[in-house]
């Protein structure tokens, strides 16, 4: 494709947003694989990925379309056309002929589709405002009614499986009148609309959209900000040489029946499982025989219209309601509302038409996932936001614990529903469910007698050993489990004997805990491993992350990492990548937005700031400690907010009791007033940025990982000075930990490197997940093109090369050369004054 100088960006973009959309393109165009791409938050990364690579999907749509204009067959769907059409006797001119006539009329249905969403945008973007505000808060009325809904106890046999029969539906909460009518004018334009025509329209649509963006994120909250981004610009038409001038982004957004069950029955529930399960619960009693005759056994009404015909109306409104915008999760469950089909199952009907689908990490990264909701990345482009966690979320998507206590809980539940209900339940029910209580006490007798301390390697077929569970079948239990919906079952039941006790509810119930580790018991991959973690629990971890992550790549065109700080990135290569070859890999780190004078970064590498374990409780070293942050305190503005990380809640509070046994604390509080984290108390965010809204002068204590370090905002006055306190690694005794080491140094000595190679493996394991953690935190202090700030690295170990080089590209490209505590302080009064 020809060089693109516009790229739909709905603001001027500044030149590091056009670097990255240019690299964007680029590497799409060119075939790379993966790409890692860093961009340092506020720069507006999110929309320069939406404006690029949404061009480059439009651009390549319009190839595509010329392409097909120009080769026989390739979109009359006729096997002789492709390609294979040696033997026709036809003449060369009557198949182009045929196939001309062919493109025109599947372009013509494209341009009638669009016209039919202009329709339906013009109709209904005269209520629009009602529209949405009236489904708000029918939703919010329905949530809470929702939380005041019981469960019922009367009838026990809810309790049973196969035999649960949901609450009836709350016909009390239908949409407003309003909605009503808004339904019924859509309603009344689709009907006037040829159903048959419709279909092959959208049939178009997916025939002329070879390449689809998927877009994974952590958050709720980050999908639909990616919504609200992608909202903004205005792509041109891939078809605007054939006289169709407006082409609609098709953007859908999946997400989980926690966010889009519309059945008050089963959205009271409180726990994600056993929403899923409550479904999976009434679609099974949908399919039986006794559906059509007993309506306590009918299923969910909403699903009955979801999972019709393909190509029912029902369906084909919601999908026309989902394009003629762009729309949010909360839009997508008030679309299914307003047609009285299952919003969750709905969507699944509109991924093949859709240009980009938005999903959470959990859909994207678990194949199985992927596969039972009909997610084909094949040929895609995948996006993967804030994937500087990448690596530990696809290992905590594929690893489970269990603790003694929670096993204990477990079986008491367990005996209490077993007491209550062995006399109903079926022969086959009754003894699955003793066997699963044998396995749960087997699982308990196994803790009790064998943990020794975390870190331990548990065999995978470490209940063998036990007389009592031998004869166990796991694979069986599992099966069971999931197919008899017990832990909903149980969980239910226990639920309303709570409920009636007026004790409040957990709300992960651990009998899902226990199910979702009997599933890895049942079938642990051979990257996996068990072992003991501390507090008496089993743990299951997936040691190679690259696993689950082959898959994706294979299928997918090109998969994108992006973050806002990437650095360490030989880690994600080295864990994600080892199987293409370089040349197919592309690295981006872009600088941030802010002009250089914006930020500067300071190591302290006077030799008394070393906090490792060993020397970090030295009396003298928090008195030193106490007079950097009070020097510090006097030479930021009186009103810029002064954010200092700690690598520990323990060595915080430490650092906070030494400090209030001498007069520290007093002093430095007077200057500034204090705030700081603790694990029990609620967090102190609020109250210090109300402290500093006000214009008076205030100091946060927070402590890396903790509830401060992601996610916040500390941006202008909030924070004009971030200081790192030490290096935060990680406890090297948690079991979790130790089996990682293991795993690391094993692997390079069974194949056949060295001793020595080993160590610094392990050593650079350590340091990525300290520095990694060191960016996240002090990332958080530069979040717009006008804010500035300092950041201070208080431990001379930063001035190591090996640390120094994981830090992110934009802190370290401002490092100054003063490291004398004086110096820094002279540098940091002369840059407050400039600014
Ligand atoms: S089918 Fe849809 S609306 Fe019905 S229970 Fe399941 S997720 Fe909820």
């Amino acid at each position: 494709m020809a060089m693109v100088s516009d790229f739909h960006h709905p603001y001027e973009p500044y030149d590091i947003q056009l670097e990255l959309m240019r690299c964007v393109y680029t590497l799409l165009d060119s075939g790379k694989k993966l790409a890692v791409l860093e961009s340092p938050t506020g720069t507006g990364k999110t929309l320069s990925l939406i404006c690029s690579a949404v061009t480059w999907l439009r651009d390549n749509k319009a190839e595509f379309v010329a392409g097909a204009a120009g080769t026989r067959g390739a979109v009359t769907g006729r096997a002789s056309d492709s390609g294979c059409d040696s033997d026709s006797d036809d003449p060369a001119w009557v198949t182009d002929a045929h196939a001309a006539s062919v493109l025109e009329s599947k372009l013509h249905g494209i341009g009638d589709y669009e016209s039919v969403l202009a329709k339906l945008k013009k109709n209904s973007s005269a209520h629009a405002l009602t529209f949405a505000t009236a489904q708000r808060h029918s939703h919010a009325r329905r949530q809470r009614k929702i939380a005041h809904l019981d469960v019922s106890t009367d009838d026990d046999s809810v309790f049973l499986p196969q035999d649960y029969v949901s609450d009836s539906e709350d016909t009390s909460v239908s949409a407003p009148d309003r909605i009503d009518q808004i339904r019924n004018e859509v309603s009344a334009l689709l009907a006037g609309l040829d159903q048959e025509s419709r279909a092959s329209q959208v049939d178009q649509l997916q025939l002329f959209n070879p390449v689809k963006i998927f877009f994974a994120s952590r958050t709720h909250s980050q999908l639909n900000q990616f919504a609200s981004q992608l909202s903004l610009p205005h792509f041109a038409s891939s078809f605007e040489k054939y006289n169709i001038p407006m082409e609609r982004v098709k953007y859908l957004p999946l997400a989980s029946r926690k966010q889009l069950c519309i059945n008050p029955s089963v959205t009271k529930l409180n726990s994600v499982d056993a929403i899923n399960d409550a479904c999976l619960d009434l679609l099974k009693n949908s399919k039986s025989k006794d559906a059509n005759r007993d309506a306590n056994k009918c299923g969910c009404p909403f699903y009955k219209s979801a999972s019709s015909n393909v190509n029912s109306g029902l369906l084909r409104s919601f999908q026309d309601q989902t394009f003629v915008d762009i729309h949010d999760i909360e839009d997508i469950a008030d679309i299914g509302s307003s047609l009285n089909v299952c919003p969750y199952y709905a969507s699944r009907s509109a991924i093949l038409a859709a240009e980009i689908i938005t999903l959470p990490y959990q859909y994207l990264l678990s194949q199985t996932t992927r596969e039972s909701l009909s997610i084909d990345l094949t040929d895609s482009i995948v996006i993967i936001d804030e994937a500087h966690n990448l690596l530990d979320t696809i290992n905590s998507i594929h690893s489970s614990e269990i603790s003694l206590n929670d096993l204990k809980k477990c079986y008491g539940g367990l005996q209490i529903y077993f007491g209550k209900f062995r006399t109903k339940l079926s022969a086959n029910n009754r003894v699955s469910l003793i066997k699963l209580m044998k396995l749960v006490d087997s699982l308990i007798r196994f803790i009790v007698k064998n943990f020794k301390k975390p870190g331990e390697r548990i065999d995978s077929n470490f209940l063998s050993s036990d007389s009592n569970a031998d004869t166990l079948n796991v694979h069986k239990i599992n099966s069971f489990i999931k197919k008899s919906k017990i832990a909903f079952k149980v969980d239910s039941y226990n639920q309303s004997i709570l409920q009636e006790q007026s004790v409040s509810s957990s709300s992960q119930p651990i009998i899902f805990k226990v199910s979702s580790f009997i599933s890895c018991l049942s079938n642990p991959a051979n990257e996996g491993q068990f072992f003991f973690e501390k507090g008496h629990t089993i743990k299951y971890m997936l040691l190679e992350p690259s696993k689950p992550f082959e898959s994706i790549l294979e299928k997918a065109r090109c998969v994108i990492l992006a973050g806002g700080t990437m650095q360490p990135i030989s880690e994600i290569l080295d864990n994600l990548s080892s199987n293409i070859p370089r040349e197919k890999i592309e690295v981006f780190s872009c600088n941030h937005v802010i002009p250089d004078k914006n930020l500067e970064t300071f190591i302290v590498k006077d030799s008394r700031f070393e906090f490792t374990f060993e020397k970090r409780d030295n009396p003298k070293l928090i008195e030193d400690l106490f007079d950097f942050y009070y020097t510090l305190s006097q030479s930021v503005p009186r009103n810029g907010g002064i954010v200092g990380f700690f690598p520990s809640y323990q060595y915080l509070e430490f650092v906070m009791k030494s400090w209030k046994k001498s007069a520290h604390f007093c002093k430095l509080n007077s200057n500034r007033a204090i705030f700081y984290e603790s694990k029990s108390d609620s967090d102190p965010f609020h109250d210090y940025s109300t402290h500093v809204a006000q214009g008076k002068s205030a100091i946060l204590f927070a402590v890396v990982g903790g509830k401060l370090s992601e996610g916040i905002n500390f941006q202008d006055n909030l924070c004009r000075a971030v200081v790192m306190t030490g290096l935060p690694f990680p406890n090297v005794f948690s079991g979790e930990l130790l089996i990682k080491k293991n795993h690391i140094e094993n692997k390079i000595l069974n194949n056949g490197g060295s001793k020595q190679v080993a160590n610094k493996a392990v050593k650079d394991f350590y340091e990525n997940i300290c520095m990694k953690a060191v960016n996240q935190s002090i990332g958080r202090a530069i979040r717009h093109a006008n804010d500035y700030a300092l950041i201070y690295l208080l431990d001379k170990r930063y001035g190591n090369a090996n640390i120094n080089s994981k830090l992110s590209h934009w802190v370290k490209s401002r490092i100054k050369p003063q490291s004398s505590i004086n110096d820094i302080m002279n540098s940091t009064k002369k840059f407050f004054f400039q600014h």
